[in-house]
C-alpha cells in the first residue's frame, strides 16, 4: 500500500486526485486530507475516505469540523493552521504528498514535504515561482522525488530523455534537448476585442474553453499569467534558462507540450484536457495506471491549430519572462502582486485590464534581491502584497 496526504483536497486538483485513487483503492491509502474553510466538503470526504488526519487551515473551521465529525461518530484527528498542514505533509508514515493548495499558502507545506524526502506531486506552481532555488535545493538535499502535475510540465517530463529525472543531477541528462515548447490555449480572451477587456466580469474570465479549474488559476489563464508562472516553473523543473522555454498557442489543448531535440525531432504528449491523466501518471510513475479519462479521439478532433503568442494582448506573460531573467526574489514579487490583483478582480474591486498594470507598478517600485533564505522570500512576498494593495487603492 502507498499512503498519501492530499494538501488542498477540496479543490479541483484534490477532487480529481481522489477520483483517480478511487479506481485503485487496493494500492493507495489516504492518510491525511487538508482544506482551508470548506467544512461541509471535508465532512463528506472524511466519511468517504476515513483518513487518519483532517486539517483545516482556518482554526474556526477546524473546530466546526471536529464537532460535526463527533456527532457523526467519524473518528478522524482534526488539526489546524500552518502547523497542522506542515505536520501532515511530513508524516513519517506518508509516502506521497499531493501539493494542491492554491497560491502562496501552499509554499510552507509543500516545502515541508520536500524536506521530509517525500514523493511530491507538484500542482502548486506558486511555491516554485516564489522560491525556485530554495525549493529545488530542498528536493535535492533531502532526496525527495518531484513529479509535475501541471499538464504542460507533466507532458514535458514525459517527452524528456529516458535518463532525465527531477531534480536533474547533471546537464548530461539534458543532452540533445534544444528547447521546450509549452502549449497554451490562450484562455477565454484569445481573440476577444482588446478594447473590451476593460469590462469583462470574473465569471467571463473563469469560463475557460477547455479546462475546468479553481477561480484563481482560471483568471491567471485568462491573463496568461498562468503561462508566465509555468515558464518560471519549467525553468526550475528542467534546469533551463528562460530563452529555451517558448510558448506555443494551441487552442484545442490536445498537445500538452513539446520537447525539441537538436536532431530535429520534436516529441509531444497528447491527451484529452483532463487533469486525471497527469495525476495518474505522477502517482504511478514509472509505471502506468488507468485514470478514468476517455480515450483521445483524433478523428473527432480532426484538426490541431497553432499560433504565435501576442505579448501585447498578454502583457503578464512578458512580465513573467522578465522576472525570471531578473532572478532572485523578482518572481516572488511578481507572484505576490498577481495574487493580490487577481483577488481584487474576483471581488470586483479591479478591472481585468488593470491586473498587469498593478503587477508592473509593484515591480517598478520594488526590486528583487538574492533569494538566499526563506525569511527573505517571505519578507519580500509580504512587502510586495502591501505595495500591490496600495497600488490598487490609489
Ligand atoms: P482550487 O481553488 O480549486 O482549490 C484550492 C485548494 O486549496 C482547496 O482545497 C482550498 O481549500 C485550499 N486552500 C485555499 N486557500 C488555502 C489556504 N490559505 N490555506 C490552506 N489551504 C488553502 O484550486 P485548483 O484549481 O485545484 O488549483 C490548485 C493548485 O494547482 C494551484 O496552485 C493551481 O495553479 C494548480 N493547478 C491546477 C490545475 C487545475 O486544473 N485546476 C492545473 C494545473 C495546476
Ligand atoms: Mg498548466
Amino acid at each position: 500500500m502507498k499512503t498519501i496526504t492530499i494538501l488542498g483536497a477540496t479543490g479541483s486538483i484534490g477532487i480529481n486526485t481522489l477520483d483517480v485513487i478511487k479506481r485503485h483503492r487496493q494500492i493507495y491509502k489516504v492518510t491525511a486530507l487538508t482544506a482551508n474553510r470548506q467544512v461541509d466538503r471535508m465532512v463528506s470526504l472524511c466519511q468517504e475516505w476515513s483518513p487518519r488526519y483532517a486539517v483545516m487551515a482556518d482554526a474556526e473551521a477546524a473546530e466546526r469540523l471536529e464537532q460535526r465529525l463527533k456527532k457523526l461518530n467519524v473518528v478522524v484527528e482534526v488539526l489546524s493552521g500552518i502547523d497542522g498542514l506542515t505536520f501532515v505533509a511530513s508524516l513519517a508514515e506518508v509516502d506521497i504528498v499531493m501539493a494542491a493548495i492554491v497560491g502562496s499558502a501552499g509554499l510552507l507545506p509543500t516545502l515541508a514535504a520536500a524536506q521530509a524526502g517525500k514523493r511530491v506531486l507538484l500542482a502548486n506552481k506558486e511555491a516554485l515561482v516564489m522560491s525556485g532555488q530554495l525549493f529545488m535545493d530542498a528536493v535535492r538535499i533531502n532526496g525527495a522525488e518531484l513529479l509535475p502535475i501541471d499538464s504542460e510540465h507533466n507532458a514535458v517530463f514525459q517527452c524528456m530523455p529516458p535518463r532525465f529525472k527531477i531534480p536533474s543531477s547533471s546537464h548530461d541528462e539534458l543532452v540533445g534537448v534544444s528547447r521546450i515548447l509549452l502549449s497554451a490555449s490562450g484562455g477565454p480572451f484569445r481573440s476577444y476585442p482588446i478594447d473590451q477587456l476593460d469590462d469583462v466580469t470574473p465569471d467571463q474570465a473563469c469560463a475557460h474553453p477547455n479546462w475546468s479549474m479553481g477561480r484563481k488559476i482560471s483568471v491567471d489563464s485568462a491573463t496568461m499569467m498562468n503561462k508566465g508562472l509555468e515558464v518560471i516553473e519549467a525553468c526550475w523543473l528542467f534546469s533551463l534558462p528562460p530563452n529555451r522555454v517558448d510558448v506555443l498557442l494551441h487552442p484545442q489543448s490536445v498537445i500538452h507540450s513539446l520537447v525539441e531535440y537538436v536532431d530535429g525531432s520534436v516529441l509531444a504528449q497528447l491527451g484529452n484536457p483532463d487533469m486525471r491523466t497527469p495525476i495518474a501518471h505522477a502517482l504511478a510513475w514509472p509505471e502506468r495506471m488507468s485514470s478514468g479519462v476517455p480515450r483521445l479521439n483524433l478523428v473527432e478532433i480532426s484538426r490541431l491549430d497553432f499560433e504565435d503568442v501576442d505579448f501585447e494582448r498578454f502583457p503578464c506573460l512578458k512580465l513573467a519572462y522578465d522576472a525570471m531573467s531578473a532572478g532572485g526574489t523578482t518572481s516572488t514579487i511578481l507572484n505576490a502582486a498577481n495574487e493580490i490583483a487577481v483577488q481584487a478582480f474576483l471581488e470586483e474591486r479591479l478591472r481585468f485590464s488593470a491586473i498587469p498594470k498593478v503587477i508592473e507598478t509593484t515591480l517598478s517600485k520594488f526590486s528583487g534581491r538574492a533569494a538566499n533564505s526563506l525569511e527573505i522570500i517571505l519578507e519580500d512576498d509580504a512587502r510586495a502584497r502591501e505595495l500591490a494593495k496600495s497600488v490598487i487603492r490609489n
